[in-house]
């Protein structure tokens, strides 16, 4: 079989729609043969979606996308092939779970200043999870305060906007740290999505290889060719291994395919080049 890599995803451990076997069998039938969960601050999920990859003969890759703020702004460090067990990793996304609960409250509780009262809607739609921005965009539309998700991020949850808080997340170095200490691989995800210029990507670049980071994500599921072609670009000069991820979220939204992403761009090596076992 051909392989297929898609290194980033979210279950109902973070924000996803989909319980972990039900993710890895989505996309075990997507044709994915190497599937990375990594749900935001959290790898609750690891356990199912390996048990359920093995049912399915599917590579499941441990992973978790780390909040990070770096010089003011909020990046996303995934990380791969981590030991789930390694007690400093859980310890440190323990923390961040934590402000993820207290983050939540306090979203609700703006929120409810300006007459949007969606705080018990948003906790019911992270079943046990943290609720996240994403459970309180879905909570604001199925009150009527959004037309979709997109809008209610536009309106109320982005910076500056009522249910927007401020938060600090971890430090890049410590992120870092945590993903090396449980033997994985630090990547950058969706790196076009910050509103960075190409010298201050030229600086995350150098701040992130400096504490030891190893990647960036390449192909996303809504690169346009000319970010692959820029970031591309920027892999090959500060010498970083290439990721791809759709950065699943569940089948509701149905722009984003598991597994259905260009290829890496040639002269870049995957982050997968030296995974044991694995053709590339
Ligand atoms: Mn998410
Ligand atoms: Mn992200
Ligand atoms: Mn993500």
């Amino acid at each position: 079989m051909q392989p297929l890599y898609d290194l980033h995803s979210h279950s109902t451990c973070s924000d996803g729609t989909l319980a972990p076997a039900e993710l890895v069998n989505h996309a075990a039938d997507a044709g994915v043969t190497h599937l990375a969960l990594t749900d935001h601050d959290c790898i609750d999920g690891v356990a199912e979606a390996a048990a359920a990859a093995r049912g399915c003969g599917l590579h499941l890759v441990p992973g978790v996308e780390i909040s990070v703020t770096w010089q003011g702004q909020t990046l996303h460090v995934v990380g791969l092939g981590i030991d789930p067990a390694n007690a400093i990793l859980r310890e440190g996304l323990a923390g961040l779970q934590q402000q993820r609960h207290e983050r939540a409250e306090r979203m609700a509780d703006r929120l409810a200043l300006k007459g949007m009262d969606v705080g018990a809607l948003a906790t019911g739609l992270a079943g046990g999870a943290a609720p996240a921005r994403t459970h309180f965009a879905r909570a604001l539309c199925q009150a009527g305060f959004a037309r979709d998700p997109q809008h209610a991020f536009r309106k109320l949850l982005r910076r500056g906007k009522p249910g927007y808080l401020e938060t600090r997340w971890a430090a890049l170095d410590v992120a870092v740290s945590w993903i090396i200490r449980a033997g994985g691989q630090a990547i950058i995800a969706h790196p076009h999505r910050y509103p960075l210029s190409a010298s201050g990507r030229h600086r995350l670049w150098r701040g992130f290889k400096d504490v030891g980071g190893v990647g960036t994500e390449v192909v996303c599921a809504n690169s346009t060719p000319m970010h692959i072609r820029v970031i591309a670009r920027e892999a090959a000069l500060f010498e970083l291994l290439a990721s791809v991820g759709s950065d699943y979220h569940g089948p509701e939204q149905r722009w984003v395919r598991l597994g259905q992403l260009a290829p890496v761009p040639a002269g870049l090596t995957p982050v997968w080049g030296h995974w044991p076992g694995t053709p590339s």
